[in-house]
């Protein structure tokens, strides 16, 4: 099982065919085997040429160098996103829990043996788990 302290999902969006199967799989995990894209921890969004899926955070400090926006990688370049550090943040997630509006952040799925639900069922390997040197502290 998979400590998240410990990992970051790598982003390619030159893999990314934008099917969405990613958004399925981790809404369905998360609620009880029924799709609700409101519940994902995951969201393709379209950019002008390509799709990026877009993960829930980890929550990470101000002071704290965030690990997830610098494996953004797009084309050749790898991006500061703060689009990823919007999605992120408890004030202005744009991941919300349907009924409590709570923000959702994404847990690596840590609840399953398999490993995570969206790299499971993402055909093209856009995504990809990797354990980083630093441990970031979870909130
Ligand atoms: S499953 Fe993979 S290819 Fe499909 S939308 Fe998600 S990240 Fe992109
Ligand atoms: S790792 Fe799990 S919780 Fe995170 S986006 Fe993928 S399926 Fe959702």
């Amino acid at each position: 099982m998979i400590d998240p302290r410990h990992y970051r999902m790598r982003v390619d969006t030159n893999k990314c065919t934008g099917c969405r199967h990613c958004e399925v799989a981790c809404s369905m995990v998360h609620n009880q085997d029924k799709v609700n894209y409101h519940r994902a921890r995951i969201r393709i969004i379209v950019l002008e040429d390509r799709f990026l899926p877009l993960i829930a955070g980890p929550y990470v400090p101000e002071t704290e160098e965030c690990a997830s926006k610098k494996l953004v990688q797009i084309g050749d370049k790898v991006y500061d996103q703060c689009i990823i550090c919007r999605a992120s943040c408890p004030n202005k997630s744009i991941f919300k829990e349907p009924d409590s509006g709570i923000p959702l952040k994404c847990d690596f799925c840590a609840f399953r043996e398999e490993g995570p639900a969206c790299v499971q069922v993402c055909a093209s390997g856009a995504l990809e788990i990797i354990k980083i040197e630093k441990e970031v502290e979870e909130i």
